[in-house]
């Protein structure tokens, strides 16, 4: 202030000093203008007056010293005058100022005006506030959920009531805990994590967020958390915290899911129960078709509507099955839909996509109707189904078409395709397709086994003829080269009764095979017949011993029989139990090396009785005990395949043994280590032993008991060779070659016996003895038929005819001297007036 003053004063007297030295008016200004800056600079305007009057007083002063006073006087007041103006620019000034400050004031008072009333409003609004804070206060305090905000590392700044109460910690107590030390341990880590994430910023809010709580006191409580991040004040930044107790909710949505498991567990074991009964349907009846349309009729009520089965025929076109329908009252709708093929419309309709997949449609368009329906008839009907909506089941093998199985719902059906009803409708397609496959794949089978069975009867009936055609030539060929080499001619020649023996045993080898062969054959077509005698099972066992101990010396091999004390009686066919039992010995013999040894011995087991025949031969390999059994399967070692047959021996033993209710198998320990073949037979009754001692012990017949017969047959050698054999047994023997000279040859010589062929020209055997029957003096004279292979029917048909019995082609000498025996036994006891037991 002083420095203006300072250099106002300076400007002022240099100013003035030029005025009043007569500058003029400009000085004058320049003094004004001086003034002026000095008031806007703060000066007061007694300082510029006193810096205005401090020059003009000094003036004057030197002008008084110089001048008169009456000029001074006036200089004086025009000086006055001068100073004054600054006093006037003042005022101006003032004035100026007053009327800015005026102008300042009233636009004040309109800002404070204004002000007053922002005021006003923002006391009503923060009153407003206040209120609403108030009942947010209360709201927050009474909510039943749980409010806190913590800080964001989970501190709590506040809580409300509810948090209190859920965290079973006084109110008062919460602000400063940390939230995380009240959730269990098991979710604390995850707990912490989130906590860390909102911390960070990469998670804002989160919501229904499932925890355990653990409060300080009582047990684990279920929780369900919001949590928001409050960043918007970055200094006080916040979490905050909505929690809810869900124990609650939690045991709702137990017994919800409870229920839920319960109404599903019905519908499931609904399901389970239609696909039970369904499995059950399609095995019903060896009919697939008569099941499939069973399984449409179960499911079209189960699946709300109608269910259409169409198969698909071996030409590729489909039929309709079944159309089975839920509603009663539709049969007549039911019938017409029958009519017509559903998806069975012409060929040009591309239905391969539809086809190919399982498809829901839902509604049905009337397109979908035209792909179905087989023609616009078809399609009407299909309409008045009034369905709304189609599940279509292809049924597929190896995605192979098979048939369809169209489930359709009709209008006001509850949603019925669910999930669960789609899955149970495939899965009945797919059982559906698998039943048509299986009784494809049965008919193939029974076909394929049909043809087998019948090639097989062909071949056993091919075997059957050959081995009979086969042993007739050969029935001669060992007839007559027995009774060769009885014939001194040839026993005293070396070479001759050499090599009659060797067409002997080769004879005997030829023939055993076809003997063989025809047995395998007879048992398969159940043409064999076996006694049913009370048999010493000891008897056989020594009989067949004793024929093949010739055998075993030759081979340089011991043979032991050992025999139980008492008879072992066994129901049975001696003939054939005697074939298995000397089976079981050559076969012991052949595959026994030189100095080996066999033994074979009959032992009591309860019920039962063993044979037990055991040699130190090659032995079996174990994998093969079972397999030797089988026909034609032989397990020889090559340097033996000379000694075995064809492999049927065992084969013929097994069968024969289940023919007496017995059973056959073998042991070995191995290749090299010697085999035992057992053989288990039930015991006979006590009551029937008796027999079994008489049956076997037979007395051989009488001497003297020479007959007359007549044998009858047209094949030369076989007629010549049993007229030898017969004759070799003391009878006389009359021949005829054909039934008519036989007739003849009755009448004339009225024989004692009667054996004749059956197949013969111009008069057969029946017609023969049917003639004979009819004549008085030859109607009781036994007679005895020669059939052809197993002819079971021609044996039937010969007793019929009136033969006594019967001999199958060609007969063995030993077989015709048994028949002979018992019909002369018979004769005899007819003459004593008795009958044998
Ligand atoms: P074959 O003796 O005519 O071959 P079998 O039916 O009697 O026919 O026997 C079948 C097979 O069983 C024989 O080829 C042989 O391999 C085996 N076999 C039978 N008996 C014995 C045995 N005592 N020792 C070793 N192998 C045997």
């Amino acid at each position: 202030m002083n420095d203006v003053a300072a250099t106002l004063a300076r400007d002022c007297e240099v100013a003035m000093q030029a005025y009043l030295a007569g500058s003029g008016e400009a000085a004058l200004r320049r003094a004004y203008l001086a003034g002026r800056e000095a008031l806007a600079n703060g000066m007061g305007v007694l300082d510029i007056l006193a810096a205005h009057q401090a020059p003009i007083i000094r003036e004057l002063h030197s002008q008084v010293r110089e001048q008169d006073s009456e000029r001074a006087i006036e200089q004086a007041f025009h000086c006055l005058a001068e100073s004054l103006s600054p006093f006037e620019m003042v005022f101006r000034g003032v004035q100026e100022a007053n009327a800015r400050l005026k102008q300042s004031l009233s636009s004040l008072r309109s800002v404070e005006e204004q002000l007053r009333r922002q005021n006003d409003e923002l006391l009503a609004a923060h009153r407003a506030v206040e209120k609403e804070r108030g009942r947010y206060q209360a709201l927050y305090d009474f909510a039943p959920d749980g409010y806190l905000v913590t800080g964001l590392e989970g501190a709590i700044l506040e809580a409300n009531t509810a948090a209190a109460a859920i965290l079973q910690t006084p109110k008062e107590l919460l602000p400063g805990q940390s939230l995380s030390e009240f959730v269990v341990k098991a979710d604390r880590a995850e707990f912490r994590e989130r906590l860390r994430k909102l911390h960070i910023g990469s998670i804002e809010k989160m919501e229904d967020w499932q925890i355990c709580i653990r409060p300080r006191e009582g047990p684990p409580i279920p929780a369900a958390l919001t949590v928001v991040a409050e960043r918007s004040v970055p200094a006080v930044a916040s979490l905050r915290w909505l929690i809810r107790d869900v124990t609650e909710r939690k045991r709702l949505e137990k017994e919800r899911d409870r229920w839920m498991f319960g109404r599903a567990k019905a519908h499931a074991a609904r399901r389970f129960e239609i696909l039970a009964e369904a499995s059950s349907l399609l095995v019903g009846s060896p009919d697939v078709e008569a099941n499939l349309i069973s399984v449409a009729r179960l499911a079209a009520p189960f699946f709300a509507g109608w269910c259409f089965i169409s198969l698909v025929e071996p030409d590729g076109s489909l039929r309709q099955l079944e159309v089975a329908h839920a509603n009663a009252s539709a049969a007549d709708l039911a019938n017409n839909l029958r009519r017509h093929c559903l998806f069975g419309g012409p060929a040009d309709r591309d239905r391969g996509a539809l086809l190919a997949y399982p498809q829901l449609t839902e509604p049905l368009t009337d397109e979908w109707y035209d792909l179905a329906a087989d023609g616009p008839q078809h399609s009407a009907l299909l309409h008045e189904l009034r369905g709304n909506s189609a599940l279509v089941l292809p049924m597929r093998i190896h995605k192979r078409l098979v048939g369809v199985l169209t489930l359709i719902s009709v209008v006001g059906a509850r949603r019925p395709y669910r999930p669960a009803a789609r899955a149970l409708g495939e899965d009945l397609a797919r059982r559906c397709a698998l039943a048509l496959e299986n009784a494809r794949l049965y008919r193939e089978v029974v076909a394929e086994r049909d043809k087998a069975e019948q090639a097989s009867r062909a071949k056993d009936q091919f075997v059957a003829i050959l081995s009979h055609e086969l042993r007739n030539p050969l029935t001669p060929i060992v007839g007559w080269t027995r009774t060769l080499k009885c014939r001194t001619q040839i026993s005293q020649d070396p070479v001759l009764a050499e090599g009659v023996k060797a067409i002997e045993k080769n004879a005997l080898t030829l023939r055993r095979l076809i003997d063989d062969c025809l047995d395998l054959a007879r048992i398969s077509e159940g043409k064999i017949q076996t006694e049913r005698k009370a048999v010493d099972l000891n008897q056989i066992v020594m009989t067949s011993a004793e024929a093949v101990r010739q055998m075993a010396a030759e081979r340089e091999l011991s043979l032991q029989v050992e025999v139980t004390a008492e008879p072992v009686p066994v129901l049975g066919d001696a003939t054939r139990l005697e074939q298995v039992i000397m089976n079981l010995l050559i076969n012991a013999v052949k595959y026994t090396k030189g100095g080996g040894s066999i033994s074979i011995r009959t032992v009591w087991m309860g019920e039962e009785t063993e044979v037990e025949i055991t040699d130190t031969g090659i032995g079996i390999d174990p994998a093969y005990l079972e397999q030797i059994f089988e026909p034609f399967r032989q397990r020889t070692s090559s340097w033996l395949r000379s000694q075995s047959g064809l492999g049927l021996g065992l084969a013929i033993a097994r069968r024969i043994l289940e023919m007496h209710e017995g059973r056959i198998w073998a042991e070995s320990a191995g290749l090299g280590r010697g085999s035992t073949f057992r053989v288990r037979l039930p015991l006979a009754a006590v009551e029937d032993q008796a027999s079994a001692a008489g049956t076997v012990e037979q007395p051989p017949a009488a001497p003297g008991d020479s007959i007359r017969i007549l044998l009858i047959e047209d094949l030369d050698d076989i007629l010549f060779l049993m007229k030898t054999e017969l004759e070799k047994m003391g009878h006389t023997v009359v021949t005829a070659t054909d039934g008519h000279r036989g007739l003849e040859a009755a009448r004339a010589h009225h024989p004692d016996l009667i054996i004749s062929d059956i197949r013969m020209p111009v008069v057969d055997g029946y017609q023969l003895i049917r003639t004979i029957r009819d004549m008085p003096d030859l109607n009781t004279t036994p007679a005895i038929a020669l059939t052809g292979f197993g002819a079971k029917k021609d044996i039937e048909r010969a007793l019929a005819a009136g033969f006594n019995g019967c001999l199958s082609k060609p007969a063995e000498p030993e077989e015709v001297a048994a028949l002979l025996k018992q019909l002369i036994e018979r004769r005899r006891a007819v003459h004593a007036g008795t009958q044998p037991g």
